[in-house]
């Protein structure tokens, strides 16, 4: 296969109809990384073709769970034969660190592992009684049909397992959108998926735009569901493209995530250590580009100058280069374009009255190598307030803001103070507090003393714009199933409703 062989579909690698091809960059350096198809409406057509041939002819959806589980399990074996390879390429589509590539091969396995699991234990069904002992009444799950899976580029194949691993579990047939920016890793996802052994046609993968293939996806009346995860500008356009044919819709969009800390969490050195390096790691891992990225700093009036000059000292430590390199904690920004949108970010929030206390520049060339990357000084933003844009949009980049409350209801307020819902902390030595905060916190995901982990067993998601739908969990694999209700009467008589 030949690197712009990249499109799968009926279990053909090609090129893309047209023969176009687009180069996928290196950040760190800004020079060709490798060379994808570049797909359009024609190859999308072309592979939800194939899906619904798949599909309806039934060789996966009518293949028995604990066989479709199984193979589940072998991805997730052939994912940690592969585990070095994918994790330098992750790390270099990306930017990201070699040793997050690795974590994020982990997550895929494990991802992999549990739907596996999940759906043998969630196969069976349900007996429902109908209040009548001549009425056998259950409710079966079937797979949805045709699922279209369109993907970000900050944590490409993480994202796609979460839609893939569910979508084939339920016996579902899927196409495929990597980000364009990232694709290299889904590619390598989809080759593993056929040496597993799934039949022709259930996987197709199509490289390509978002404008042209995505959209194309969105509106395909061949598509019975479309799972997103990106952006909200990009995620309103799907849903609008998917409403003509009332097709199901899965958002997974942005976040703009508090981290409230109380200043009874700072009262030992111990507790203030830990806030402060949690705080670093909820703002700037992936130099920020992570939808759950606590990118809003809510602190307690009192601690603040300490607990943000701390925090400055910190980040300016934080050491910047090639993911693959040793001893490097933060790569660049994914492109030159994420890199043009942080500057902006941070020159309005400079016009808008925010104090840098570090970072707000790209770092001097002789600071960081190779000097052509899209690197950005990791930059928190002091005396920030809800009215600023850089408070109230989604900057996806290493900028943390700063504001300060006095009260716990103001806590409270600032951090449910945006449209989104994705993901927030609560930083407190007082376990009533802890528990009374989180309550009021309108997010999917809230963390007490703790930032960014997550388990598979529990349902992902946003409130408000932050999307529609829950990966992972029940629901995730729930998302991917239509409920069935089977009614069956043992003993059929007339009802007599009309007389004649
Ligand atoms: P994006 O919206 O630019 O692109 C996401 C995907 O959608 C890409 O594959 C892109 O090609 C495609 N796309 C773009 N326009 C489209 C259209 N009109 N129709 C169909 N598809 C289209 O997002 P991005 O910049 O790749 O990723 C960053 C965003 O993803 C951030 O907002 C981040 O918060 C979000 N994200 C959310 C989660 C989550 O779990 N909620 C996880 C990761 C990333």
């Amino acid at each position: 296969m030949s690197a712009t062989e990249s499109i799968h579909i009926d279990g053909v690698w090609r090129t893309a109809a047209s023969g176009a091809s687009r180069e996928v960059l290196d950040p760190a350096d800004a020079k060709a990384l490798g060379r994808v198809a570049e797909g359009d409406a024609t190859d999308a057509d072309a592979a939800v073709a194939a899906a619904r041939r798949a599909f309806d002819s039934g060789p996966w959806r009518h293949t028995p769970v604990a066989e479709r589980a199984a193979l589940l399990r072998r991805v997730a074996e052939l994912l940690q034969r592969d585990r070095e390879e994918i994790a330098l390429t992750e790390s270099r589509d990306t930017g990201k660190t070699l040793e997050e590539g690795r974590v994020d091969v982990d997550d895929v396995t494990n991802a992999f592992r549990y739907f596996a699991d999940l759906v043998v234990n969630e196969s069976g069904g349900r007996v429902v009684d109908a209040g009548d002992a001549t009425v056998h009444s259950t409710v079966v799950y079937e797979a949805v049909g045709v699922c279209a899976l369109i993907t970000p580029w900050n944590y490409p194949l993480l994202q796609a397992s979460w839609k893939v691993a569910p979508a084939l579990a339920a016996g579902n047939t899927f196409v495929i959108k990597p980000s364009e920016v990232t694709p290299l890793s889904t590619v390598h996802l989809v080759r593993l998926l056929a040496e597993a052994g799934l039949p022709a046609g259930v996987a197709n993968l199509v490289t390509g735009g978002g404008a042209t293939v995505g959209a194309r996806l969105s509106e395909h009346p061949g598509v019975d569901l479309v799972s997103f995860t990106g952006g909200l500008a990009s995620g309103t356009k799907v849903m609008q493209a998917a409403a003509p044919t009332v097709k199901k819709v899965a958002l997974e969009l942005g976040g703009k995530n508090p981290n409230v800390v109380f200043a009874d969490a700072c009262a030992t050195d111990e507790g203030f250590d830990t806030a402060v390096d949690q705080a670093l790691n909820a703002a700037f891992i992936h130099s920020g580009q992570v939808c759950s990225a606590g990118s809003r700093l809510i602190v307690e009036e009192s601690v603040r100058d300490r607990f943000v000059a701390e925090l400055a000292r910190r980040a300016e430590l934080i050491r910047l280069g090639r993911g693959t390199e040793d001893g490097v904690e933060c790569g660049p920004l994914v492109s030159a374009q994420q890199l043009a949108k942080i500057e902006a970010y941070v020159e309005s929030a400079r016009q808008e009255g925010a104090v840098v206390r570090c970072g707000g520049r790209r770092p001097a060339p002789s600071d960081v190598r190779p000097a052509t990357g899209y690197f950005y000084a990791p930059t928190v933003l002091d005396y920030c307030h809800g009215e600023m844009r850089v408070v109230r949009e989604e900057t996806f980049g290493p900028i943390l803001t700063v504001e300060t409350f006095k009260t716990e209801d103001d806590a409270v307020a600032l951090a449910n103070d945006t449209e989104y819902g994705l993901a927030g902390a609560v930083w407190t030595a007082d376990p009533g507090r802890a528990r009374r905060v989180a309550g009021r916190m309108r997010h999917g995901t809230v963390w007490i003393n703790d930032y960014h982990p997550y388990v598979p067993q529990a349902e992902w998601g946003g409130f408000g714009k932050s999307g529609i739908g829950r990966e992972l969990g029940p629901s995730g694999l729930a998302e991917y199933r239509e409920p069935k209700h089977v009614y069956q009467n043992l003993d059929p008589r007339p009802v007599r409703w009309f007389a004649g």
